[in-house]
């Protein structure tokens, strides 16, 4: 199989992340932060040399506020019932994922929040980054006290100008979340220099690590209320969580073996070179266009922003279809709507949602010539097969 997937997670993962995995099984895996032993305390070493690395990775000076989940939507879970209270005004992108939009959604039918959706998406160019500033500003109210985005969205190659929003929230006294989900071992991240506040990030995709795996980085000051509560590992007489960050947020036992291939995940994207990554994803995606674009009754979406992901349709076969097709002549992509209602409405996409691609390194040029051969033969038999 050909997998063009790494948008729901990457695969294959790096040889060396999968080694430290079982290395961590046979060596080294007592219960980290339970007692003082040799093999606890090194498995607590191996986390928090991954919460050094991640902390240097985002550009956060605190690898103390570098918090481990299972996802990013159990970061952006904490994020926002975590910081958010009764009678707060929030803003989110229309470009947002289920991730964002389902919490923030049920918060404000629960009557604790308003919301508004900002507009980021123009179907015919880029929008600057003083456009996009400006669509935030008509929606700030005086009781705004938080935005969340996608820094890139998760069905196009939009991206957001992380910088300059970060800089207007700020401004406004704004909490600024970014849900890294899909730029994370992408796009350079600088939660210091891009004044992020919350920012929430998958080990699993871009930085090549496990599943199970996903970080919450919090700005230095911050404290949240806890999604969960339980054991920290100290403080074991007290009825409460812990004050300091990270235990106060990872109650329970962590998943070291996988933490510990997260780590390996992100030295690799650092042997890599984020911008080499980016390019490669671009360069295969423009090739693909470009042959995509050559051909009768293909609808490509957002075609003006080239980056990791690329979206389109087949007129006439429903998407799920298309990717059935695809998947029987060996290759992984995923169709429909992406658990991204609202990016799908942004973009028009049909009822029957549309297909999504997404390379990364492990993918060549033969690999997407390939691919635009079999959407090729799959147009040709046109939904009859
Ligand atoms: N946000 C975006 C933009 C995503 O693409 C995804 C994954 N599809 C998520 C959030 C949720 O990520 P996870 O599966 O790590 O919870």
């Amino acid at each position: 199989m050909i997998y063009l997937d790494n948008a729901a997670t990457s695969f294959p993962k790096p040889r060396r992340v999968c080694e430290e995995q079982m290395r961590c099984m046979q060596y080294y895996c007592g219960n980290p932060g339970r007692g003082s032993h040799a093999l606890s305390m090194a498995a607590a070493e191996k986390i928090y040399e991954c919460r050094e690395e991640a902390a240097s990775f985002f550009g956060s000076s605190h690898p103390e506020n570098v918090i481990f989940t299972l996802n990013t939507t159990m970061s952006l879970n904490l994020a926002i019932k975590g910081l958010l209270h009764h009678g707060d005004h929030v803003l989110i992108s229309d470009m947002e994922h289920n991730a964002v939009w389902r919490p923030i959604e049920l918060l404000s039918q629960r009557g604790i929040i308003t919301y508004d959706v900002f507009s980021t998406y123009d179907p015919t160019r880029q929008r600057s980054a003083a456009e996009i500033c400006g669509s935030i500003l008509e929606k700030v109210r005086a009781n705004t006290r938080m935005l969340i985005c996608a820094h890139a969205s998760n069905i196009c190659s939009a991206a957001l100008p992380l910088a300059e929003i970060g800089a207007l929230c700020r401004k406004k006294g704004i909490l600024f979340v970014v849900d890294a989900a899909q730029s994370a071992g992408h796009l350079p991240i600088d939660v210091e220099g891009m004044q992020i506040d919350a920012l929430c990030v998958p080990g699993h995709k871009g930085l090549l690590g496990p599943q199970g795996t996903g970080m919450l980085l919090l700005a230095d000051g911050l404290r949240a209320q806890t999604l969960i509560e339980g054991g920290s590992g100290y403080h074991s007489l007290d009825a409460a969580m812990p004050q300091d960050s990270p235990e106060r947020y990872e109650a329970g036992t962590l998943p070291t073996p996988a933490i510990a291939g997260l780590l390996e995940g992100i030295r690799e994207v650092r042997r890599r070179s984020i911008g080499a990554i980016f390019k490669h994803e671009q360069a295969l995606n423009s090739r693909l266009t470009s042959r995509l674009a050559a051909m009768d009754g293909i609808t490509i979406y957002a075609p003006h922003h080239v980056g990791s992901v690329l979206l389109f349709n087949l007129e006439g076969i429903p998407s799920e279809r298309v990717a059935e097709e695809l998947n029987a002549r060996g290759f992984c992509v995923r169709a429909g709507f992406h658990c991204a209602a609202l990016a799908h409405k942004t973009l028009g996409t049909p009822p029957t949602g549309a297909i999504r691609l997404s390379p990364s390194l492990s993918n060549t040029v033969e690999h997407v010539d390939a691919f635009a051969e079999a959407v090729a033969q799959i147009q040709i038999c046109g939904g009859t097969f």
